[in-house]
């Protein structure tokens, strides 16, 4: 360890090798299958916070950056792989990393693009190329806002990868709870080869996941016998809000989760 993480590092930490991911093995063994026969286009749903984007991202980085490791790692120091990391947007919130590698990536926030942004898609011509991967973070945000039909045409007919994540939402039944995708349609669903859900970690997984991490961060857990499976009860597993509460460990002066302060943190405010 040459530097000790800052609290905001642990805020802005994303997995760097498949181990470090937590959960997720259907949508870690779809992507891994990807990097050894090549891709096609992937629906991710699942609810907030399940680590879609984060697992999606370091498949994505994996499958292209030049410096694979032989256990399908990615290097996370190339060009590509900081630009999947962060992709610095333009005018049009697309971004495309250009590197040595056979793909190139953009990434586009649903949530965000405009209208007139998608209907002259059809101009970029590098969206001609069939290594771009295309993902579509939040896709649903789309079809809420009535515009997902207006992928029906570049999905069908341009070369490139298309990956998606979109959110689930319980929804009570008479008869028992589903999850659902609000939003998006039928017609766009169905042009994803591969669809898979999102799953959180086991509670041994979750516990291996936290020590590990706290060995990186150096922090200290207080009485991990009960601390533990009180992070286990409060965050819902969700990685995201955990990363926020370690975060405020590593704030304080001592470094310390104690049970009090995961009893005192709102991980209800953050969705
Ligand atoms: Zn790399």
């Amino acid at each position: 360890m040459n530097k000790l993480p800052t609290p905001r590092d642990i805020e802005r930490w994303s997995p760097r090798r498949w181990d470090d991911i937590a959960g997720n093995h259907e949508l870690k063994a779809t992507l891994q299958n990807f990097i050894r026969s090549g891709p096609c286009n992937l629906l991710v749903t699942g609810p907030k916070r399940t680590g879609k984007t984060r697992t999606i991202k370091h498949g994505i980085k994996a499958l292209a950056c030049p410096h694979r490791t032989e256990d399908l790692n990615p290097c996370n120091k190339c060009s590509l792989c900081r630009d999947v990391d962060c992709p610095l947007d333009g005018h049009l919130g697309l971004f495309v990393a250009a590197t040595q590698s056979n793909f190139a990536f953009t990434q586009m926030d649903c949530e965000a693009v405009s209208r007139e942004v998608l209907t002259t898609l059809a101009c970029k011509m590098h969206w001609q190329d069939e290594g771009l991967i295309v993902y579509l973070d939040e896709i649903s945000a789309l079809g809420r806002r009535g515009m997902d039909t207006l992928l029906i045409k570049p999905i069908d007919e341009w070369p490139c990868i298309w990956f998606a994540s979109a959110v689930t939402v319980l929804q009570p039944t008479p008869s028992r709870s589903r999850e659902r995708v609000g939003g998006l349609s039928e017609a766009v669903r169905n042009r994803f080869a591969v669809k898979v859900g999102s799953t959180v970690p086991s509670m041994p997984e979750l516990f291996d996941w936290v020590r590990v991490r706290c060995a990186e961060w150096q922090i200290e857990i207080d009485d991990e016998k009960r601390t533990l499976p009180e992070l286990w009860e409060r965050s819902q597993f969700k990685i995201g809000l955990l990363k926020q509460q370690f975060a405020r460990a590593a704030a304080t002066p001592g470094r310390r989760l104690t049970l009090s302060e995961v009893r005192a943190f709102n991980y209800e405010a953050l969705d």
